[in-house]
């Protein structure tokens, strides 16, 4: 299974990009950069998979579904945690941000379906993938994942402040092929990371100890675009290569 990285930075500024993974081809998890998906590669998007509501993961969803409305023969499918679907449809597809696309129907029917997840339990996604959802340290119905294929499982803690259970369910995994975790500021601002529940190098480095798992190999994403540097120094310093910083255009298979 291809995993390729359409966004990962942790706000918006000139030149960076939010967070979107394609899994496979028919699986968007996060919508941050869902616009820089090409028209058919979005039109080949079958569900869009939110880790929470948080205007960097969903940012563009609203952009997709408009651009792709008139050429889709089934509907948008929009998967998330009943918490994070609430407060998409209530403060953003809700017909004064952006339209219900729920309600708008083509004759092929509606253009988009929203499905909650049911958390702990594995569920299957378009492409032959199959996931679990794991409540994490953060707002807005956060939730992390394992994605298993038929050939290896990853662990993607979306945001996440520091957490314990999707690391108690990642040591049951045994062909955990990679980490795929946030890091958004630096270990000089701990005080901001734990306030606002992110990780900092450190805290993630503590995060690993829960899983204890030094084989597999880390990826890290959602950065504070201007403590990138210091965040670069921290990373290389505390982990030299274990950790591996995500860019735009990178495909990490599994
Ligand atoms: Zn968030
Ligand atoms: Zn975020």
């Amino acid at each position: 299974m291809q995993l390729d990285i359409i966004g990962v930075d942790g706000s918006k500024q000139y030149g960076c990009y939010l967070c979107s993974m394609l899994l496979g081809e028919s699986v968007l998890l996060d919508a941050g950069s869902a616009s820089m998906l090409s028209g058919s590669q979005q039109q080949n998007v079958e569900m869009v998979l939110l880790t929470h509501a948080h205007l960097d993961h969903v940012l563009e969803l609203g952009f997709m579904i408009d651009a792709t409305v008139t050429i889709r023969d089934e509907p948008l499918r929009v998967m998330g945690s009943r918490a994070c679907l609430e407060i998409v449809r209530k403060h953003y597809m809700n017909d004064l941000i952006w339209p219900d696309f729920s309600r708008i129907k083509t004759s092929s029917g509606p253009t988009l379906v929203y499905q909650d997840i049911q958390d702990r339990k594995w569920f299957d996604l378009p492409g032959g993938l199959s996931a679990w959802a794991e409540p994490v340290c953060h707002g807005a119905g956060a939730r992390g994942f394992i994605f298993r294929s038929g050939t290896g499982s990853i662990i993607h803690t979306g945001d996440t402040g520091p957490t314990s259970s999707i690391w108690k369910k990642a040591a049951q995994i045994e062909d955990l092929k990679m980490i795929l975790a946030e890091i958004s500021f630096p270990d000089s601002k701990t005080d901001v990371a734990i306030a606002s529940n992110h990780l900092t190098p450190a805290l993630l480095e503590a995060e690993l100890g829960k899983l204890g798992r030094s084989d597999v190999p880390v990826y890290v994403f959602h950065l504070k675009p201007w403590e990138r540097h210091e965040i670069e120094r921290d990373v290389a310093r505390r982990f030299s290569d274990r950790v591996v910083i995500l860019r735009r255009g990178d495909r990490l298979e599994f």
